[in-house]
């Protein structure tokens, strides 16, 4: 393109909030046939709210089979208090939504001794001399706990959409708590609109498959075009697998996770009101924050690329 429909093309686009670092962006843009949506924070609001909390049975079958032997039993109340304080150190959004939904309910939440992040895991902390956990199956089953007493809960919460979290204590499962996020406004329309151009739409998550795919069902994303489970460190791998074949890839993200996906894609988009480490890596930005605006941002690359011909 000429410096002068270059020009022209980025004003459009800053005048629509969609932010081109570049004007070899701005042309690279057009040529996208495929987009992978982070899903957090980029088709969902990113603002989770706590919507179940879960106290499992403490009753078991002794060892030897016959007794019924009463392991120590949590309630609900319990349950949620200790999982508050083990997340009350941490910066992610599913622990914000639980310590939130603690204080909502009126529980004291005390302060842990000791905490740990377990990057796309989970939580792992000391209350009052007590080890608890809070995350996903892979955490507790590290950990020597065997998650499938809460199977049935977390099956039938991660179907809603929403992301189950196992908390255990002192080494034993004692409950389940739940927090949902909402998609956001024009998701839907942003993914009909680039399957009518013809791009592949494609969602990529550290969240369980199940929860992942009622999410891309409520967009109208392909579930084979589901990447669910992907670890912070996995999702640039993931990115360059999809362009192994000669794709040419949009990722568009928010978090600290997505930045290096971004950086490996063929064209990286932040969201505006995500991290600024995603901002920096991205080619792109969306002020906005509106996934819409992914379509707005190709079709200025397409109307700027088409008047210099
Ligand atoms: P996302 O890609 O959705 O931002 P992450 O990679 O941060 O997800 O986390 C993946 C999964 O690990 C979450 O869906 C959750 O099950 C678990 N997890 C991560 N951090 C926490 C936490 N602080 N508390 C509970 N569970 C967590
Ligand atoms: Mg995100």
């Amino acid at each position: 393109a000429t410096p002068a429909a270059t020009m022209v093309g980025t004003t459009i686009g800053a005048q629509h909030g969609v932010l081109f670092k570049g004007g070899d962006i701005l042309e690279r843009a057009r040529d996208v046939d495929t987009v992978v949506f982070d899903k957090t924070g980029t088709l969902t609001e990113g603002e989770m709210e706590l919507t179940d909390v879960v106290a499992l049975d403490g009753e078991e079958t002794a060892a030897d089979g016959g007794a019924v032997a009463e392991r120590q039993r949590h309630t609900e109340d319990d349950v949620l208090r200790l999982a508050a304080a083990a997340e009350s150190g941490s910066e992610h959004p599913l622990a914000r939504a639980i310590v939130d939904g603690a204080e909502e309910r009126g529980l004291e939440i005390p302060e842990p001794d000791d905490f740990e992040n377990v990057p796309g895991h989970g939580i792992r902390a000391t209350i009052d001399g007590s080890e608890v956990l809070v995350g996903n199956r892979k955490l507790l089953e590290d950990e020597g706990i065997d998650p499938a007493p809460a199977e049935e809960t977390m099956e039938r919460l991660e179907r809603e959409g929403k992301t189950a979290m196992l908390v255990a204590i002192d080494g034993e499962l004692a409950g389940v708590v739940a927090d949902a996020d909402t998609v956001k406004e024009g998701a839907k329309e942003a993914v009909a609109a680039l399957r009518e151009r013809g791009v592949e739409v494609m969602m990529i998550t550290g969240d369980n498959e199940r929860t992942a795919r009622a999410v891309a069902e409520q967009v109208g994303i392909d579930p084979d075009n589901v990447r669910a489970e992907v670890l912070p460190e996995d999702k640039s791998d993931a990115v360059e697998q999809i362009q192994s074949d000669g794709r040419k890839a949009m990722m568009v993200g928010d978090g600290v996770n997505d930045a290096p996906a971004l950086a490996v894609a063929h064209v990286g988009t932040a969201i505006g009101s995500g991290t600024d480490v995603a901002i920096e890596a991205a080619d792109v930005t969306l002020m906005r924050s509106d996934p819409q605006d992914v379509v707005k941002a190709i079709r200025i690359s397409d109307a700027t690329l088409q008047k210099i011909k």
